[in-house]
């Protein structure tokens, strides 16, 4: 007998440029028991995004209809565009079992923290001031004072590391990705997640070794 294995909402975070997307997107490659949450955005894609892929990209008006609608566990304004998780995606995950991947700002973090207590939050931090600088121009996808606006929010979104369980500095890529791996294949075997099984295991496993006592088989 098995404890059914439990599904993970692990939450990464962390400044612009740090690697959330690289990251994601290599854990979601490798893992076919991970989902990739594709968050709707009122931002326009950038070249070689794909709509319902890399993000759904919506009107303002459609957006603020999903906002009115409950469709989103949750969504924060980030560089002046509006973000968001769909619940949709969620739901599906819970019915195949899967692992649920979101990559999601500060302020959407706390908020999933809050309506989903058993979620792990992971930050992400660059190695250095500089790295974080030179991924983001590297990137090429946001001019000077874009990449300047996203430092300042980055800044503050610093400030939000200790309200996350783990903190993973991005520095070699195959590293960082074997360290969100193994946080969660870590939280899947957390006792917390399993106190039912646990209870209802420990009893007939204490009910048989008694009888095998009893019996004297031992
Ligand atoms: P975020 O999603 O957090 O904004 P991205 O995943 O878009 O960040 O990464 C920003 C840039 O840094 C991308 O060009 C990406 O290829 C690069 N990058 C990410 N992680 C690493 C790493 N460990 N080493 C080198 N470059 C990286
Ligand atoms: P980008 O425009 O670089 O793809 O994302 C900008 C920021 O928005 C990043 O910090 C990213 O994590 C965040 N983001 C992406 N999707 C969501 C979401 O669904 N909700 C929230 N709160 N933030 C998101």
């Amino acid at each position: 007998m098995t404890s059914a294995s439990p599904r993970i909402l692990l939450v990464l975070a962390g400044p612009s440029g740090g690697g959330k997307t690289t990251v994601c997107r290599r854990i979601v490659a490798s893992r076919p028991d991970v989902r990739f949450s594709v968050s709707a955005t009122t931002r326009p894609p950038r070249p070689g995004e794909r709509d319902g892929a890399d993000y759904r990209f919506l009107s303002r008006d459609s957006f603020d209809a999903l906002i009115e609608s409950d469709g989103l566990l949750e969504w924060a304004e980030v560089h002046g565009e509006r973000y968001g998780t769909p619940r949709e995606a969620l739901v599906r995950a819970s019915e195949d079992g899967s692992h649920m991947l979101l990559d999601i700002d500060v302020q959407g973090a706390r908020q999933v923290r809050e309506r989903e207590p058993d979620s792990v939050l992971v930050f992400l931090l660059p190695p250095t001031a500089e790295v974080l600088v030179k991924r983001l121009r590297q990137r090429g996808s946001e001019d000077d004072e874009k990449v300047r606006r996203r430092l300042r929010t980055a800044l503050s979104e610093l400030e939000a590391v200790r309200e996350f369980d783990y903190v993973v500095v991005n520095d070699d890529l195959d590293l960082t990705v074997s360290a969100v791996e193994a946080i969660l294949d870590a939280e899947v075997h957390r006792t917390e997640r399993h106190r039912e099984w646990l209870l209802r295991h420990a009893t007939e496993l204490g009910e048989a070794l008694e009888s095998d006592f009893a019996g004297s088989h031992i």
